[in-house]
């Protein structure tokens, strides 16, 4: 069965393991004679299913007893409300440190709640870094919210920053992808579509103790206690996508865990920037060297019409996925925790042969 070289920013890559297992479980899964999609989300199938997720998701990442998992819906934006709504009052200060559109996304949704201070220090560079050092304001924040992986310009925080205040991270395009330091963390989240699954189930891990001080004036199904109490069963939780992101965790944790990932995607990310770096006069990394992301590398060719042909080649040779974000342009290519090393060596080596013959 044909399967191509896949780098979609997300929903992207998935690992064919998995897909071969929902194919094999799709019309029975276990001799239950339904589907997963079939099923009660109140049964004993399906709830095993459900506690199995966490389960998996806790050990991997390592995180802490004082943590509550929960799925929910909505994608990560929907957690651009709810983080402010929950935890934001209106008289209350937030720092929003500004590191590519989806935090600038984030800080825009805080504003309808409280008080937001933003850390520009990256966006005045055109988002090309991290900053070294978030600026703490005058005021008491209540928390710092950043993204630990820009998905759109190809930065990558290398360590989360040591701040002594509440961290929200958003995690979407880099969890799973290497190890996580929780100390500071109040609450990470995450929507599923590139290194955890499907699209549809969102990944919140909160401390209990932030929890606790949530906003509870808020509708029912944006309360995070509510879901926290209802261990994600409130409502009809997206069973489907629960199941499959359970079989990618499983794929992860026999694919070397976490410290894996991280080992494998930081090989796939140097196949791609040593090309880069050999041919400076051809290619131009968006990212600054020390802030390059290991999931999503950017970059453009010398000029518009090179970069129209880079595109119109990897196309050819059914590469999929590398054409930058609508917003910035140039050419992405994202190597989330699915795409094999295989496949970033063949891109490497068509980036190459490209330079080779553009010298
Ligand atoms: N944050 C980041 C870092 C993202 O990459 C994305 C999606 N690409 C989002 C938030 C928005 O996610 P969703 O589409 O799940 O709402």
């Amino acid at each position: 069965m044909r399967r191509i070289d896949n780098f979609n920013a997300g929903p992207s890559a998935l690992p064919r393991p998995v897909l071969e297992r929902v194919r094999e479980e799709l019309l029975d899964y276990q001799g239950t004679g339904m589907s997963v999609m079939e099923m009660s989300h109140r049964s004993r199938e399906y709830e095993a299913i459900h506690d199995a997720a966490e389960a998996k998701l806790r050990k991997l990442l390592h995180v802490p007893d004082d943590f509550r998992v929960l799925f929910l819906q909505g994608g990560a934006s929907l957690q651009f409300s709810m983080v402010p709504m929950n935890f934001l009052n209106t008289d209350e200060t937030a720092l929003y440190v500004l590191t590519g559109s989806w935090s600038e996304k984030a800080a825009k949704e805080a504003e309808r709640f409280g008080h937001v201070i933003v850390d520009d220090q990256a966006k005045q560079g055109g988002y090309t870094d991290i900053p070294a050092e978030v600026k703490m304001p005058q005021t008491p924040v209540r928390y710092v919210h950043l993204t630990s992986n820009n998905t759109i310009y190809g930065t990558q925080w290398q360590a989360l920053p040591d701040i002594d205040h509440p961290l929200i991270v958003d995690m979407s395009s880099d969890i799973l992808s290497r190890p996580v330091d929780f100390s500071h963390i109040a609450v990470a989240y995450a929507g599923a579509q590139k290194n955890l699954g499907p699209s549809g189930v969102t990944v919140v891990i909160a401390r209990d103790a932030f929890l606790d001080s949530a906003n509870r004036e808020v509708p029912t199904m944006l309360s995070y206690p509510v879901h926290a109490k209802q261990r994600s069963l409130y409502n009809t939780p997206p069973t489907f996508a629960i199941y499959m992101m359970g079989l990618v965790l499983d794929w992860i944790g026999e694919n070397g865990g976490v410290a894996g990932m991280a080992e494998r995607n930081r090989e796939k990310a140097n196949l791609l920037y040593r090309v880069i770096d050999e041919y400076p006069d051809l290619f131009q990394g968006h990212a600054k060297v020390g802030a390059r992301s290991d999931m999503n590398v950017t970059f453009r060719l010398r000029d518009e019409a090179l970069t129209a042909e880079f595109l119109e080649q990897a196309k050819a040779r059914e590469f999929v996925g590398v054409k930058g974000h609508r917003s910035v342009g140039g050419c992405r290519v994202s190597l989330y925790n699915a795409v094999s090393v295989e496949s970033a060596a063949r891109f490497a080596t068509f980036m190459e042969t490209f330079a080779r013959a553009h010298r």
